[in-house]
């Protein structure tokens, strides 16, 4: 099949694995994906196994309903509990735990809770179920909130009013900013995620990448109770130029999920640490302009505005989220049901490390609940519901 066989050619996996191995000169690499699919991809075919020891791979951020804050679940579960309300939501988000139940749980004691594919699908339910407020759960990051925009337009354009989005969308690049700056994660390098950067571009990098300043003595991440958040800082830092602060940013690669794509993209990050290079490149080409989607950004820029975002394991992160702008706001459910706003507390569960796994401090089979307890059948955690989740990947590919 084209564009899927030749990227899974063993023999030219071999040789670049090869090749990493003789550029690998260093004590160590540390080197995080960002993506839940790249995560996936590397448990599923084995890529850990053929780099060599000194390169370590670690998991990000990038599955959306594990970013998710216990705040903004429990409002859902909130507005599932409401008679007037048909909640509808992607399915991951169903079965994800907190407060000691789920919205699949709610659904069995007769809350009105629907799976769909799409925002749109939610706005055709709303166009059906006169009777009811339809609520569309909006998560996710770059990549689905052009649905979410759009949904929002076409319910304003034929004045759905039953119809209205909580919205919790997340841009990916400020939370790279923020992990490149902590210390103790001590980041090399990012496998930039595919989808996302398909609608940003590697523009979509570009500005945050140059304010990246890593201050060696403050921390930027929050530490899941959430403190700390990045701070676009603009400008240049005083004695350097644009290119001491280039310097400064670790470099990035945008990579496809193939295993050619990731092996070739770690390949250059190996490259680029050893020459202290602050590449920012795309290996996903054949997918990814360097612009991105203009059409989608163009949607996105219409309907929505940056605001604070909190990130389960990251804490509060500045302009990191999507939020309503002004002439949309009849169709904001947080604004329509008057909900609290998702606040920074964790819910502490007894021996769950989801904070910690969504920040890359720890890998899954770290957690104690890890296989014992928390199974894909029966999660503890929301790294353990979606496919994109790392102990999700981590139970299946093991
Ligand atoms: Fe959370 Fe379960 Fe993963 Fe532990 S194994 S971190 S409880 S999802």
């Amino acid at each position: 099949m084209r564009f899927v066989s030749e990227y899974r050619d063993v023999r030219r996996c071999r040789r670049i694995a090869s090749m990493i191995r003789g550029e690998a000169v260093a004590p160590r690499y540390k080197i995080m994906e960002v993506c839940g699919t790249h995560t996936a991809a590397i448990r599923k075919f084995g890529i850990r196994e053929m780099l060599p020891p000194i390169i370590t791979l670690i998991s990000g951020p990038g599955c959306p309903v594990c970013v998710t804050s216990e705040g903004y679940l429990k409002n859902a579960l909130g507005l599932a509990r409401q008679k007037n309300i048909l909640l509808a939501t992607y399915h991951d988000m169903l079965r994800v735990p907190a407060g000691g139940t789920s919205l699949e749980t709610e659904r069995s004691r007769g809350a009105l809770v629907q799976g769909v594919q799409s925002a749109w699908e939610a706005v055709e339910l709303a166009r059906v179920r006169r009777d009811k407020e339809v609520v569309f759960l909006a998560v996710g990051f770059e990549t689905t909130a052009p649905g979410t925009a759009i949904a929002v337009e076409m319910a304003r354009k034929d004045r759905i009013r039953n119809f209205s989005a909580y919205v919790s969308h997340k841009t990916i690049p400020p939370a790279l900013a923020a992990l490149s700056k902590d210390r103790d994660l001590g980041i090399q390098g990012f496998l930039l995620p595919g989808h996302v950067s398909a609608i940003i571009g590697l523009r979509g990098y570009r500005a945050v990448w140059k304010d990246i300043r890593l201050s060696r003595t403050q921390p930027c991440v929050g530490d899941g109770a959430g403190r700390a958040g990045f701070r676009p800082t603009g400008g240049t830092p005083k004695n350097q130029g644009p290119r001491a602060l280039a310097r400064e940013a670790p470099p990035a690669v945008i990579s496809g999920f193939e295993p050619l794509d990731i092996l070739v993209s770690v390949h250059r990050l190996v490259r680029a640490i050893n020459r202290k290079k602050p590449i920012l490149e795309n290996e996903y080409s054949r997918v990814v302009h360097p612009s991105g989607n203009l059409q989608a950004q163009k949607v996105l820029r219409r309907v929505f505005e940056r605001g604070d975002g909190i990130w389960r394991g990251l804490g509060l992160i500045r302009e990191s989220a999507l939020v309503l702008r002004k002439p949309y706001r009849d169709f904001d459910a947080a604004v329509r049901f008057g909900l609290k706003k998702e606040g920074l507390s964790a819910e502490k569960r007894k021996g769950c490390r989801c904070a910690d796994v969504v920040k890359g401090k720890i890998d899954p089979p770290a957690c104690p609940l890890f296989r014992k307890v928390c199974k894909p059948e029966d999660p503890k955690g929301p790294c353990m519901v979606s496919r994109e989740g790392t102990c999700r990947s981590f139970y299946e590919y093991s």
